[in-house]
């Protein structure tokens, strides 16, 4: 195993630490002492909600890391009649063609290079799950990114509450019918990380949920958006003639080629819709082209 495998497997081994960080030390340290022990029924009834949260987190995390994102059967030839063009620079049409895996590659295939190999409908290679986000695993991406926010948010409330409790009692610590012991130092430590780790979790991973939940609702990958950006400019500067990006459905089918077709699968995980070689596309206007834009 040479020495970047070793730091893509390190980093995925510090995302596991932090989720665990967090799921342990606010709830043993900080919470349910809060709460009055694991004896209280208060303790179940605020922690069993962020438990299930945070085990959606480990579920879907694992599958976005171990599912394969989709690779170029070695069989596969391009179909007649398929969008599977490009335009060139010098305006040539060709087969789309992966130099590297020395074959044609299916539409919205893109060589990783960390993966060393061609992935179906790809998007971004993640460092975080040492794995690339294609065709196989977006759904189960996108779940554990809401599974994240989620997790956070409520977490980051009942850490928020509790210290507004702590500030209330602080008041009171003179009072001898009102008052509670304050919380010892390691508590107080644990509670100021949990909160800022928690937040700034949230703050990143919220950031690219609401981009990722952009560009789906396009029907667009990520890479694809970036694609389309320059494709603006071309336009927009007279280079190239108009033409429609022809994978995006409508945002409620462009959402169920990544989640399935039933509400209930957008949170279990479910394979996605196709295999990833071919794509249903949009009826396109005149003037339009279907070639990889
Ligand atoms: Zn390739
Ligand atoms: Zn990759």
């Amino acid at each position: 195993m040479d020495i970047y495998r070793l730091l893509d497997a390190a980093v995925v081994g510090l995302v596991c630490l932090l989720i665990a960080f967090i799921q342990l030390t606010s709830q043993y340290y900080v919470l349910v002492p809060a709460y009055g022990g694991f004896g209280s029924a208060e303790t179940w009834r605020k922690l069993v909600p962020f438990n299930v949260f945070v085990g959606l987190i480990w579920w879907h995390y694992y599958l976005a890391c171990n599912t394969d994102p989709g690779r170029v059967p070695k069989e596969w030839e391009p179909p007649e009649n398929a969008v599977i063009v490009e335009r060139k620079k010098s305006g040539r049409v060709q087969l789309r063609y992966c130099r590297t895996c020395r074959s044609h590659k299916p539409p919205r295939a893109h060589h990783c290079s960390s993966c060393g190999r061609c992935v179906l409908r790809m998007d971004h290679h993640c460092p975080w799950l040492n794995n690339c986000v294609g065709h196989g695993n977006h759904g189960h991406f996108l779940r554990f990114l809401f599974s994240v926010v989620l997790g956070c948010s409520y977490i980051g409330i009942l850490l928020c509450l509790h210290l507004f409790h702590l500030y209330q009692t602080n008041q009171s610590y003179y009072d001898p019918v009102t008052y509670t012991p304050p919380p010892e130092l390691h508590q107080v430590v644990l509670l100021a990380l949990n909160m800022i780790g928690s937040a700034m979790v949230l703050i990143m991973v919220g950031g690219l949920f609401a981009y990722q939940v952009y560009c789906t609702g396009y029907g667009t990958s990520t890479i694809e958006s970036w694609e389309m950006d320059k494709i603006r400019k071309m336009i927009q500067q007279g280079r190239i003639p108009e033409a429609t990006f022809p994978y995006d459905l409508g945002p409620r089918a462009n959402f169920r080629s990544l989640l399935g077709s039933s509400w209930a699968s957008w949170i279990l995980p479910v394979k996605p819709l196709g295999t990833g070689l071919s794509f249903p596309i949009s009826v396109m206007k005149k003037g339009t082209c279907g070639c990889k834009i």
